[in-house]
């Protein structure tokens, strides 16, 4: 191994390639909690999906949560916007008409696809997310939502730029800006947790000599439920860049930004427990799954035991998979569908 400019081991080159299977993150994690057949929906290898689930199935593993919309579409833009810098020179100067685009591309992408959905076609890869309420018909955006989504927007984008951050990304110099790609140019990043094949979808990090900072852009309310979660969304980022980069403890920082609340923002230790805490509970999620994955390689009716379809209707009311068996005892049991969701990000 070589020596990199902190005097530790050299750093890797990325891209990788896709993570193996089974393979971990926070959000996949929290899908088999809710419901393991939800997670072997979302995580089943592509061959898998395309012999033995419907097609609809298929398409509607690409579906977004409308509650989630606001949040990818500020991502998308600040991502553009660095990226933009790091190409030109140069900051994007409207940004909120640049998401107003994006929204509208996000709603005639998917009002367009309905059709070629039901002619069975497969979703491309690489495409932007459909969205859950413009693609059923039960309860579409009505004007007040929309606008509802557009504000939250508005105010985050106004957040951002008033938030000093493109001048402190700078003070580190561009060469030590970490951006990740769209996956139709890059595969998302992962790495081991020891074991265990973990992604680390981060928004923005800096690695430089001095400091390694994983940023992470959040619309959501701010709460102590959220803010947990943060937490540990951003100590699986932190993993990934003491794997990948040779980050150290000492130089290690983590900063959810929360562009609904303001403009404020503060770096964030660290905290070793939380890692191994996640280290734990990775690889007890992994000693589970891998038997089960290798069973169903073996046998694909499998699945019907080994997955489970969950027992929680609430859990089924929210699902975006409505070609699910599940799904008809929502109606049977008439539980309202809200498609809400706490879900801010999606992998
Ligand atoms: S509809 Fe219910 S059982 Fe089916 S995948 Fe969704 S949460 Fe699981």
């Amino acid at each position: 191994m070589g020596a990199s400019a902190r005097g530790g081991p050299s750093k890797k080159v990325w891209p990788h390639t896709w993570a193996p299977r089974p393979n971990l993150s926070m959000t996949s994690d929290n899908e088999f909690h809710a419901c393991p057949r939800r997670y072997w929906f979302s995580y089943a290898p592509s061959e898998f999906k395309k012999q033995h689930f419907s097609n609809e199935i298929r398409v509607q593993y690409s579906l977004l949560p409308w509650n989630a919309l606001a949040g990818i579409v500020v991502d998308d833009i600040i991502r553009a916007d660095l990226r933009g810098y790091l190409a030109q020179r140069h900051w994007i100067e409207d940004l909120y008409g640049a998401a107003k685009d994006r929204l509208a591309e996000y709603r005639v992408n998917t009002r367009n696809w309905r059709p070629e959905a039901r002619e069975g076609k497969d979703y491309p890869f690489g495409r932007p997310n459909l969205v859950d309420r413009f693609y059923y018909d039960d309860k579409p955006p009505t004007k007040e939502d929309g606008a509802k989504v557009k504000e939250i927007i508005e105010r985050s984008l106004e957040n951002y730029t008033a938030s000093g951050l493109r001048d402190y990304f700078l003070a580190y110099g561009t060469d030590a800006w970490r951006i990740t790609l769209p996956i139709k140019d890059q595969p998302v990043p992962w790495f081991r947790m020891g074991e265990v094949p973990v992604y680390a979808s981060y928004d923005f990090a800096i690695d430089s000599p001095e400091i390694t900072l994983v940023v992470d852009w959040k619309t959501g309310q701010q709460n102590q439920w959220s803010e947990r979660k943060a937490s540990e969304q951003l100590h699986t980022y932190a993993g990934f860049a003491m794997a990948e980069w040779g980050a150290t403890l000492d130089k290690l920082w983590i900063m959810p930004v929360w562009l609904g609340a303001g403009s404020q923002w503060e770096p964030i230790r660290v905290d070793p427990s939380i890692l191994e805490a996640q280290k734990r509970r990775f690889a007890e999620r992994f000693a589970d799954l891998v038997p089960r994955c290798r069973a169903v390689d073996r046998d694909p009716m499998a699945m019907e035991t080994l997955f489970p379809m969950t027992d929680n209707l609430k859990a089924c009311a929210d699902c975006k998979f409505r070609a699910c068996p599940g799904y008809s005892r929502v109606a049977a049991a008439a539980i309202e569908p809200t498609l809400a969701s706490d879900r801010e990000e999606v992998e």
